[in-house]
């Protein structure tokens, strides 16, 4: 039997993530595009709530959302603002590592952390020659008595700024390259620790972003997740799970820029009557409605899987970010078209929502990553 209905927590999750994007989210989405700032009022507020840190189990302090859950909340925070939705869903992809392969100790230390601080954490994967090709990444932690000497440059880190702390990527044996790779908890408070200015962008301006080079930064070897040479297994299960994260919210920014352009075209008057009454305009608002429905479909039905551990998961969660960014990146484009002038204007909002679904095209692996993973399961 297919069920598309939400189960009662789901419908709990939805109303609360929605009332919580109303009331914070949309009333400062503008500002915050301008500032290009953190959003720590928000964040500080969503720890408050209890929005912080869904897919933390109950009892590291979290909501234990399971991975349809989670793109509940995460479409509701897409609607409002994806930038200031990824401050609050950036946590879930630095903290999945741990959530996948750190001991019962290291959880109830770091997630225990991470709640006391109301804080956020940073997951650093790319680097200057290793963007889409993880395997080229050259940081390096190399063991010394029972510390890890971390050296390296990443860029392009999310939270790496306001980070309590950073989910690590590092070679423990340069020579072993990728097959080496492992990942580490690293305090932000450490020596050695240089965070350059932050990134300068198009859109999703309250996620800020930075260089960071580490120089001879000693890690507590028990901070290393899983064993050495596990860190790229780690990163790819990570995605596994994320991307459908970054699907919902793609989904939600698409269906808010939707709205918004349909009521303007069912209002707005030229020639004697409202521009929606014109099939042009009326087949557009269809394919935008249409593409909307298909995304969530995809998208729940990636999370679906993930949650009852089908093997396909990898394919349908890379599935569900390439379609559900690119229809973003249409139905916001579209949007603005409908609005005409206006669409254009930065006093409303569909601009930003163009801007914004641009880079969810690039980030967790670019569209074309996301085809080379499809390509490979479905060709095997
Ligand atoms: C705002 C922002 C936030 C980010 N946040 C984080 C973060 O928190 N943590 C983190 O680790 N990283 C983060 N990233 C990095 C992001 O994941 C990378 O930018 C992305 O994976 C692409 O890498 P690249 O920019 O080096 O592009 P490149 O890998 O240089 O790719 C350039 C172009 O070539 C294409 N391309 C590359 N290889 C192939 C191929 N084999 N076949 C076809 N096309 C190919 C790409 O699709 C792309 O179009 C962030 C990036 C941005 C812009």
């Amino acid at each position: 039997m297919i069920d598309f209905s939400l189960s009662n927590k789901q419908k709990e999750i939805q109303e609360k993530y929605r009332d919580f994007t109303n009331r914070l989210i949309i009333p400062n989405r503008l500002k915050y595009d301008d500032l290009a700032e953190f959003p720590w009022d928000i964040v500080k507020q969503a720890y408050k709530e209890g929005i912080m840190n869904g897919p933390i189990p109950e009892k590291f302090g979290g909501k234990g959302f399971n991975i349809m859950d989670s793109a509940v909340a995460s479409e509701e925070l897409g609607a409002g603002c994806i930038g200031i939705g990824i401050g609050i869903d950036a946590n879930t992809l630095a903290l999945t590592p741990l959530l996948l392969s750190a001991n019962e100790e290291q959880q109830k230390k770091f997630f225990g952390l991470i709640n006391e601080k109301q804080g956020v954490a940073a997951y650093c994967l790319t680097e200057p020659n290793a963007g889409s090709d993880v395997a080229g990444i050259k940081s390096t932690a190399i063991k010394k008595g029972d510390k890890y000497i971390l050296n390296g440059h990443k860029r392009f880190i999310t939270n790496g700024e306001v980070a309590t702390f950073h989910t690590v990527f590092a070679l423990t044996n340069p020579e072993r390259g990728a097959r080496s790779l492992t990942a580490f908890i690293v305090p932000t408070d450490l020596p050695g620790i240089d965070i350059k200015p932050r990134l300068q962008k198009m859109g999703q301006k309250a996620s800020v972003q930075n260089e960071i080079i580490y120089t001879d930064v000693e890690v507590p070897a028990e901070n290393m997740l899983g064993q050495e040479g596990h860190g790229f297994l780690i990163a790819m299960k990570t995605f596994d799970r994320t991307r459908t994260g970054v699907a919902a919210l793609s989904v939600g920014t698409a269906r808010a820029s939707f709205e918004i352009s349909k009521d303007w075209a069912k209002n707005r008057i030229q020639f004697g009557k409202p521009i929606a009454a014109n099939q042009a305009i009326g087949f557009m608002l269809a394919d935008m409605a249409t593409a909307v429905e298909a995304a969530r479909l995809l998208t729940w039905n990636a999370a679906w899987a993930y949650d009852n551990g089908l093997r396909s998961l990898s394919k349908l969660s890379a599935m569900s970010k390439l379609y559900a960014s690119d229809i973003a990146m249409k139905v916001t484009t579209d949007a603005v078209q409908v609005m005409g002038g206006d669409g254009y204007s930065k006093e409303f909002v569909v601009e930003k929502m163009m801007r914004d679904a641009k880079l969810c095209q690039i980030y967790e692996g670019t569209n074309q990553v996301q085809r080379l993973v499809i390509s490979k399961a479905i060709l095997k």
